[in-house]
């Protein structure tokens, strides 16, 4: 049985957390080794560690590492897939697109394993159309604190287990695999259009505008100088087989990363002066207009491996919140806050969200998400993101738990009011409360 003592930090790198790192080697063995579990800091699941805070990290406890859950398995008679809860999103990708398949919802990046996709109910530039991760999920294998694994399914008798476990964080059991149900892809392709904007009326005008013609949408906010919101539109449709015929092959289509960002110590790159050289530079940019690969479309940053060393030792925290439509003066009035904390970061990102999963953790909702890095050290974070929360409740608001290292637990039952309901079926299928983590904790969300 592989043990180790193992500090850990989620992609943030705020919080470091030390605990003992289980690599099971078979189900069989993680069955026992959880029936058995006496530690009383429990144990939580983790797969690639990209979220940003302390959701996969427990400290003093057990953290399970879901790699061994490799399984990809495509049935031959419908676009499903069966796949292991440790397989990467980037894997699964790949595969498909081998079959003219494609998983219908996909993250900024490729680095995020099923189980973490489910367990976040993570959404891409679809939402719009395709909704949230859970809409393609049609089973859950779950492995239960009371070592029973069962099968999980959106409708019937196991609903609210399955509601449950899509956005619940890991709390109510380590995800083993899911079958989801995939998209005909004829072309690895994306047509891409990018538009240039000179502030945010202008990106909200033309983000809601394209929601109507395009498949995928996102804007890039230059988060330096005057914060006014100016920045870039991408718009996407898959390509037929047609068009594909009389376009060029697109440029970029290669999986692997190109750039490894090297180890800077304790020392921050970011500074206002960088900051504003390379936004001004990313919003004068050459601007895509035309056929480009899935890959480069979906994961751009994934051009770049450990980017987020970029913020010295001390991390950055990312801030990504939802608030309903009508709320347009609270996005100008985060990004002139951001502004007045001296927040220059290079990504700021922002969407609007289709309707909700039936999951009562599941972030998205109807409205606008807004993700801004911001470097940990600055002076007054943490006072003015507590302020941000507490008017983001007056607004019906809330943040995204898997990016979350900070959130006080008072403003948690406002950002999520279904939260009691969820504790409820959670202690029901954990009533030894053993799936926690440093967040769970910290949150008091169990
Ligand atoms: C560059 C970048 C871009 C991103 N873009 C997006 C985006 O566009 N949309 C979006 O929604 N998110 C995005 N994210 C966040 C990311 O999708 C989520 O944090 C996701 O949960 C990470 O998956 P992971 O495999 O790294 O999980 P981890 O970080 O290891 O774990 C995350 C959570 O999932 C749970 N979990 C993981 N595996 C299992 C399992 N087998 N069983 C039960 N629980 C499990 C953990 O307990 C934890 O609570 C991005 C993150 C990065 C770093």
């Amino acid at each position: 049985m592989s043990l180790q003592r193992m500090e850990s930090t989620g992609w943030g790198r705020t919080v470091r957390s030390v605990s003992t790192e289980y690599a099971p080697q078979s189900i069989d063995e993680l069955q026992e080794y959880v029936r058995d579990g006496k530690n009383p800091r429990g144990f939580i699941a983790h797969g690639l560690r990209r979220s940003y805070g302390d959701s996969s990290l427990n400290i003093g406890g057990i953290t399970i590492d879901a790699a061994f859950l490799s399984r990809l398995e495509f049935h031959p008679n419908a676009p499903v897939v069966t796949v292991g809860a440790g397989v990467s999103i980037r894997t699964l990708e790949k595969a498909s697109l081998e079959r003219k398949l494609f998983p219908p919802v996909v993250p900024g990046t490729g680095l995020v394993s099923i189980g973490g996709a489910i367990a976040a109910d993570i959404h891409g530039k679809s939402h719009h159309i395709t909704g949230a991760f859970s809409s393609c999920v049609k089973r859950i294998q779950l492995l239960y604190s009371d070592g029973e694994i069962r099968d999980l399914y959106p409708e019937g008798p196991t609903a609210d287990h399955f509601w449950a476990t899509v956005g619940g964080l890991g709390l109510t059991g380590m995800i083993l695999e899911a079958d989801l149900q995939l998209i005909q892809m004829n072309t690895p392709s994306v047509l891409v259009e990018e538009t240039r904007v000179n502030d945010l009326d202008e990106m909200l005008t033309l983000l809601s505008a394209s929601d109507e013609t395009f498949q995928h949408t996102v804007a890039w906010i230059d988060l330096s100088g005057d914060f006014r919101g100016r920045g870039v539109v991408g718009k996407g449709n898959y390509v037929s087989q047609e068009l594909s015929a009389k376009q060029e092959e697109p440029t970029k289509s290669k999986n692997a990363p190109t750039l490894t960002f090297p180890k800077i110590g304790p020392f921050s790159l970011i500074n206002k002066f960088s900051v504003r050289a390379f936004n001004e530079m990313w919003f004068r940019k050459p601007l895509t207009r035309g056929v480009s690969s899935i890959d480069s479309f979906m994961h751009p940053l994934d051009q770049i491996q450990n980017w987020n060393r970029i913020y010295g030792d001390r991390g950055f925290i990312q801030y990504q919140f939802v608030v309903p439509e009508g709320n347009e003066d609270f996005l100008a009035h985060v990004l002139v806050t951001m502004k007045d904390l001296g927040a220059a970061s290079f990504l700021g990102v922002l969407k609007k969200f289709g309707k909700g999963s039936p999951a009562p953790l599941s972030f998205p909702k109807p409205g606008w998400t807004l993700a801004l890095d911001i470097p940990a050290h600055l002076h007054n974070l943490e006072s003015t993101l507590n302020s941000l929360d507490s008017q983001l409740c007056d607004r019906d608001g809330r943040i995204y738990l898997v990016k979350d290292a900070r959130l006080k637990p008072e403003f948690l039952p406002t950002m999520y009011p279904r939260l009691e309901e969820w504790r409820g079926i959670r202690n029901n299928m954990d009533p030894r409360g053993m799936w926690q983590s440093d967040q769970s904790r910290r949150l008091k969300l169990c």
